[in-house]
């Protein structure tokens, strides 16, 4: 499967937030948000084609317990079944960050899904295709419905706006049986300063709708570089 990095670090958003991890970022994806903050992995998809075998040589080299799957889009990757289950026989905890919209029958201890709202939308002039093939792919109901059924998860929504928390709210009347403590509210942002503006209107308002906050602490600790 095509790997853009590996590299240890701290886990920055979500209920493993502070978690010492290593990363393993599979490189593509069906979707193409324009705010993605991996577009080497999605709009420019850089990386190499890497084995399992090779993948899990990589993480041998650090004595870390948890293992993040992410992209990208790694449930685009058939490998990453007999990843998972490599992982599993090593004992890792394996979280798998993914959009939702696509399912594999993986080992994982805790899926953590970033449906994409319709906030999400490329909107350049030349996005037209991405445009149509984005809203098509983007909400898949029978995907979100499974992944909830067979994993513990976490659901982390991209809010850019006050608009975008009552499409949350709108979003999750269709799946009742989610557990609103493992749903989080993380600003859209592409650095700390932008971080620190929308968490201005964004924090108070989760406080006062009963919503979990979702930091996204990795900007705080490193900026938007790569491989953190
Ligand atoms: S789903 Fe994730 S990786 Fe894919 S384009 Fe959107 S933000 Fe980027």
């Amino acid at each position: 499967m095509k790997i853009a990095e590996i590299y240890p670090s701290i886990q920055g958003e979500g209920l493993l937030a502070g978690q010492p991890s290593v990363f393993v970022r599979a490189s593509g994806c069906n979707l193409r948000c324009w705010f993605c903050d991996t577009p080497y992995t999605s709009w420019q998809p850089e990386g190499s084609d890497l084995s399992v075998e090779m993948i899990v040589a990589q993480l041998a080299e650090w004595d870390t317990e948890h293992v993040v799957l992410t992209g990208g889009e790694p449930m685009l990757f058939a490998e990453s079944i007999p990843l998972t289950t490599a992982l599993r026989e090593l004992g890792k905890h394996i979280t798998i960050e993914t959009a939702g919209t696509l399912y594999l029958p993986v080992e994982c201890d805790l899926m953590s899904i970033s449906p994409k709202l319709s906030n999400s939308s490329p909107q350049g002039p030349r996005d037209a295709a991405w445009r149509r093939r984005h809203e098509q792919s983007r909400h898949a109901p029978a995907v979100i419905g499974r992944l909830l059924a067979e994993y513990d998860y976490q659901l982390k929504f991209v809010i850019d706006t006050p608009a975008d928390v009552a499409e949350v709210e709108e979003y999750l009347q269709a799946f009742p049986e989610v557990d609103r403590a493992r749903v989080l509210l993380m600003p859209q942002c592409a650095d700390a300063e932008q971080l620190g503006r929308q968490a201005t209107w964004l924090e108070p308002l989760c406080r006062a709708e009963g919503w979990r906050y979702g930091a996204r602490r990795q900007l705080e600790w490193f900026g938007a570089a790569r491989g953190t």
